[in-house]
């Protein structure tokens, strides 16, 4: 009977503590994505317009705004 109790009492501390730890990460997780729902900008490197990343077309470690511009490649100056 003691230890019954015992094993319950730790299995409820337990869940208790679990339950906690995610809503802590839970909550973390939300402010840490509002703050990173900035989408970074890429330049496009034929025409240097200004894109939202998930946007943008890479090619070759480079970032374009279409698929023509990433085709025409970088504009050399
Ligand atoms: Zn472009």
């Amino acid at each position: 009977m003691g230890i019954s109790r015992l094993l319950i009492l730790a299995l409820m501390a337990l869940a208790g503590w679990w339950l906690w730890k995610k809503v802590k990460s839970l909550s973390a997780e939300q402010s840490s994505s509002r703050l990173t729902q900035a989408t970074p900008m890429v330049c496009c490197a034929h025409c240097q317009l200004h894109l939202p990343q998930p946007e943008a077309v890479r090619l070759h470690n480079r970032w374009y705004c279409s698929n023509a511009h990433a085709q025409a490649g970088p504009k050399h100056q």
